[in-house]
């Protein structure tokens, strides 16, 4: 479905954006993997992807804080697979506090890793996806995109903004052959979520199994997390020719969070 095709998956090393990094090489796509962590385990998990799958799979280090990194990412991606088709901005960060105390570093770094990174890959990105009249953009964005809960103040700030910068860049290329889309994940359980469990309990004075049950899968009526293949199968689609016409949507995989 997507040979010949090159994505670049900020945030790849781990959780949704390694499940959407493996859905998009499945279906044949080359992938960038991006993200932090221990060199080693990169490498095994770019080799594993690799010989798992007929894609060529490299690993770029660039850090979503750094813009200029951002811009070598991409450009580093269409150098060395000859094209950036699609871009997935999936890296993300969260806290967990009241706003009366949240240390205003990380509202620094949430916002500019969750909102302002996108920006710079797009700004980047676009210019080759115009030029070649095919592209697909899937911005990771949360059901935080579309409700708010309490303690989240920069997430759902980012999140929300990644729904309003999406629409945007989305009517900028809608004639190119480009769609732009957000994507918005319930609770799965990655590394992001199982970190916040114990601040969220602190924050409300409960067990960190009362926080999975009563807060987590509280929000969510199918009462189950959504996992990671869900996700990624969800973005391979949306790569999909069949999903060309979808584009500028805000789209929930949530169980059912967002409509109640
Ligand atoms: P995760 O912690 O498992 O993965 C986050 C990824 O981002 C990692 O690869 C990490 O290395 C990378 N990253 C973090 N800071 C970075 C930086 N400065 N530069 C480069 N890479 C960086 O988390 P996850 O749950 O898989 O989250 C992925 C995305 O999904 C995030 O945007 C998150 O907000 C979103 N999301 C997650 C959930 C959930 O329930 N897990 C729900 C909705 C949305």
């Amino acid at each position: 479905m997507l040979e010949g095709k090159t994505a670049i998956v900020t945030g790849s090393t781990s959780g949704i954006g390694l499940a959407i990094a493996t859905s998009l090489a499945e279906a044949g796509a080359n992938v960038m993997l991006n993200g932090l962590g221990d060199a080693d385990i990169i490498e095994k998990t770019r080799a594993e992807l690799e010989s798992q799958t007929s894609a060529k799979v490299g690993f770029h280090g660039a850090n979503m804080l750094k813009p200029e990194e951002i811009e070598d990412l991409v450009h580093d991606t269409q150098a060395r697979f000859g094209s950036a088709d699609i871009l997935v901005n999936n890296a993300g960060i969260q806290h967990v506090s009241p706003v009366e105390d949240f240390p205003v570093a990380k509202w620094d770094a949430i916002i500019a890793i969750n909102l302002t990174a996108p920006f710079h890959a797009m700004r980047a990105a676009v210019p080759a996806m115009k030029e070649r009249g095919w592209g697909r953009i899937i911005n990771t964005g949360s059901a935080h995109a579309l409700v708010a809960s309490p303690f989240k103040a920069a997430y759902v700030s980012a999140k929300h903004g990644i729904a309003g910068l999406t629409k945007t860049v989305a009517l900028e290329v809608a004639a190119h052959g480009v769609t732009v889309n957000t994507i918005c994940p319930g609770y799965v359980l990655t590394p992001l979520v199982e970190s916040q469990i114990p601040d969220t309990a602190k924050a409300r004075g409960i067990t960190e199994d009362e926080v999975k049950r009563d807060v987590l899968l509280a929000a969510q009526p199918t009462k189950e997390f959504v996992t990671v293949e869900q996700v990624g199968s969800f973005a391979a689609f949306l790569c999909s020719d069949a999903a060309a016409s979808i584009t500028g949507a805000v789209l929930p995989i949530d169980g059912g969070w967002t409509s109640q």
